[in-house]
């Protein structure tokens, strides 16, 4: 993975400014909006440590009735499980080949 570094020691996608600190270096804000019923907002994020994150914050407009909402968040829930299961799977090192 290519984990350049420009010549002020941010990476090439960081905001700068009051953005990044605190030892990290955080992107501009990615969003996705579904006008009046959904948004999501993401941010690539640096640590100190050199490790990269997605960083996702998700809004979405729930029934007015509780039942229903209710039922929106148990398939909100499962679908982010799955969401973040399947990114943090992509995430690990390839297993080492016997040879
Ligand atoms: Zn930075």
């Amino acid at each position: 993975m290519n984990r350049r570094t420009s010549r002020d020691g941010h990476t090439d996608w960081c905001a700068r400014g009051h953005r990044c600190g605190l030892g990290e270096h955080r992107s501009d804000e990615i969003v996705v909006d579904v006008a009046g019923h959904a948004r999501a907002v993401l941010v690539r994020v640096r640590t100190a440590a050199g490790r990269d994150h997605a960083e996702v914050r998700v809004r979405v407009a729930l029934a007015p009735g509780e039942v229903a909402a209710r039922r929106q968040l148990v398939g909100l829930l499962g679908d982010l499980r799955q969401t973040v299961t399947r990114a943090a799977v992509a995430a690990r090192p390839a297993p080492r080949r016997a040879g």
